[in-house]
Order: C-alpha cells, then sequence, then structure tokens
C-alpha cells in the first residue's frame, strides 16, 4: 500500500527560523546591528490582525526588531503613503510590509509602488515582480509564500529542472509569481484558472503540482500523477460541527487521497503556511545584510 511522504512544512520552517535567529545573532555580535521589520496594519479584519501579531511574534523570536504601525480604518491614503515614505527613510527598517487586503477607499497597487524595493520584503512591488518574470534578471526579493513553495521542496531533495510543473490559480500574490519562480528554475509550467477547461487532465500531467485556487479539496486523488510532489497552498475553512469552533482548515488538494497517490504531500495546516512567515524573516535578514554587510 502506497504512502506519500508527508512533508512538514512546520519542521521545516522551525529549522529556517534557528538558522535566522543564529544569523541575527551574529550581525548583531559582529556589527551591533539588529534587522528591522516594520509590518503595517490599516483597520481591525480579524484574520489580518492574527497574520500581524503572528509576523511580530515570529520577529521577536529570532531577535528581529519589528516596528509596529497600526492605522485606522479611515485613513487617507496620503497618510498611508507619508507613513510608507517615512519608513523607507529610517535606516533601522531593512523591511516594510504594508498588510492586505487595504480598505476599499485606498489604491492597493500605488500604494505597494511607493515601498523602496530595497525593503519590498514581500516581493510585491511591480520593479521586483518585473525582474522575477525576466530572464537573467534578479529580484532582491522574492513574494514570501511561493518562495515558500520552493524550499519545501528543494529542502525534499525534490529537483524541478526539466519537470512539469501545473500551478492552480494566477493571483498576484501566489499562483503568477510561482509560475514564474517554476519556469525560471527550469521546469515546464502550466497555469490552470478559473476558465481552463478540463483542469483534471492538465494537473495530472504534472510531476509538481502547486495549488493555490482557495477551492476547498478541489484536487482529487485521481487527478494526481502517482509519485508527484504536492504543495498545497490552498487554505480553507469549512464546516465541522465536531470542532469547538465550528469549523476546520483544508487545503485545495484532497490530503487523505492524495497521499495514496502521491510521492510528496503537504498538509494543511502545517505545510505551506508556517514557511510564508519563515520567507518573510528570511527576507527581513536578507535585506539587512545587503545594508549592514554592504
Ligand atoms: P485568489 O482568490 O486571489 O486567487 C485564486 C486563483 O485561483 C485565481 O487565479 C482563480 O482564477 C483560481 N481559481 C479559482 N477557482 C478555481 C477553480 N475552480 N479551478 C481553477 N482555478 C481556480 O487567492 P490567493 O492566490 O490569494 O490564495 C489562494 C489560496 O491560498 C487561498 O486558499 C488562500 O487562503 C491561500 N493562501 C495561503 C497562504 C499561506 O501562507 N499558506 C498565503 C496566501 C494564500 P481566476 O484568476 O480566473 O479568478
Amino acid at each position: 500500500d502506497h504512502k506519500a511522504t508527508i512533508i512538514d512544512g512546520k519542521a521545516i520552517a522551525q529549522t529556517i527560523r534557528s538558522e535566522i535567529a543564529s544569523e541575527v545573532c551574529h550581525l548583531s555580535q559582529k556589527y551591533g546591528k539588529v534587522p528591522g521589520l516594520a509590518v503595517v496594519i490599516v483597520g481591525h479584519r480579524k484574520d489580518s490582525q492574527s497574520y500581524v501579531s503572528m509576523k511580530r511574534k515570529a520577529c521577536a523570536e529570532v531577535g528581529i526588531k519589528s516596528f509596529d504601525t497600526d492605522l485606522p480604518e479611515e485613513v487617507p491614503e496620503s497618510e498611508l503613503i507619508k507613513k510608507v515614505h517615512e519608513l523607507n527613510a529610517n535606516t533601522d527598517v531593512h523591511g516594510i510590509l504594508v498588510q492586505l487586503p487595504l480598505p476599499k477607499h485606498i489604491n492597493e497597487e500605488k500604494v505597494l509602488s511607493e515601498i523602496s524595493i530595497e525593503k519590498d520584503v514581500d516581493g510585491f512591488h511591480p520593479l521586483n515582480i518585473g525582474k522575477l518574470a525576466m530572464k537573467g534578471r534578479e529580484p532582491l526579493f522574492l513574494p514570501c509564500t511561493p518562495k515558500g513553495c520552493l524550499e519545501l521542496l528543494s529542502r525534499s531533495g525534490i529537483s524541478i529542472k526539466g519537470k512539469k510543473a501545473v500551478v492552480v490559480g494566477r493571483s498576484n500574490i501566489v499562483g503568477l509569481p510561482v509560475s514564474m519562480l517554476l519556469l525560471k528554475a527550469d521546469a515546464t509550467v502550466s497555469i490552470v484558472h478559473s476558465h481552463t477547461p478540463d483542469p483534471e487532465s492538465i494537473i495530472r500531467e504534472a510531476d509538481i503540482i502547486i495549488a493555490a485556487a482557495g477551492q476547498a479539496m478541489m484536487i482529487k486523488g485521481s487527478w494526481i500523477k502517482p509519485g508527484a510532489a504536492v504543495i498545497d497552498v490552498g487554505t480553507n475553512a469549512i464546516d465541522d460541527p465536531s470542532r469547538k469552533s465550528g469549523y476546520r482548515l483544508v487545503g485545495d488538494v484532497d490530503f487523505h487521497e492524495a497521499c495514496k497517490v502521491a510521492g510528496w504531500v503537504t498538509p494543511v495546516p502545517g505545510g505551506v503556511g508556517p514557511m510564508t512567515v519563515a520567507m518573510l524573516l528570511k527576507n527581513t535578514l536578507d535585506g539587512a545584510k545587503r545594508v549592514i554587510e554592504q
């Protein structure tokens, strides 16, 4: 009876976090400086607040100084941009993250493009995304979730070069950048989205599947090529009356079915999620090293 290797994202992320902590310690001893990350949040969305507090806590654990900026829901766009400019100018801040989504009256594209590309630790600045898309160019930062997906592959000993990869989803924060990263790593990449007819037949061809559609358990065991590596980014809450909370989180992949067919599979939760935060810390460290070590 075949059983896929379960990729333990939580454990891998923990390893990366201790690697980061020792590098931060080294920087601080050698130069008397620590990396700084500004986490900006606008408004009081529950999910955003919990992501932000998780990120701030993770910083503290590895010795990165976090600069908290909490702005009210009604803050004018110009105020937010002014804040971003201040953080751009602050030499103790090496990374700036603006938690998305922003309130409707604020133009997200405009705000993100005001972040200095040297401090763009989310990797969402159009110049960083543009460099990611171009052959022979290197962005200063890679977006955290896509970078985390590739890190999970490499730390599990899965090679990408020459493989067929399918990405399900094409959003600016996950699907599109992860596709470009796989292409840069010499995979042959197909992208499946909501207008793709017969996604199953395309997915079944893939040696590597990155699922980022936000559709609970959409990918069945029968859609997976035997032995494929399956990275499940999807995080979907579904009703579960047996839980005290009344819900539980599932991925875009039917995990139990996938375990019987795939070569490797990531669980939800405990797969890609913890890697996203670890990559944010890594990007902040790398940004700080570029400045501090010059
Ligand atoms: P979006 O809603 O922005 O994008 C979803 C993408 O999936 C779109 O490109 C959409 O196509 C495509 N899609 C939707 N339904 C289908 C379908 N039935 N078949 C094929 N493609 C489909 O989501 P995000 O990219 O922001 O997030 C995706 C998932 O990943 C979510 O569950 C989210 O919670 C999770 N996530 C997890 C993170 C982590 O750290 N673990 C970080 C970020 C996201 P179209 O473009 O045509 O609309």
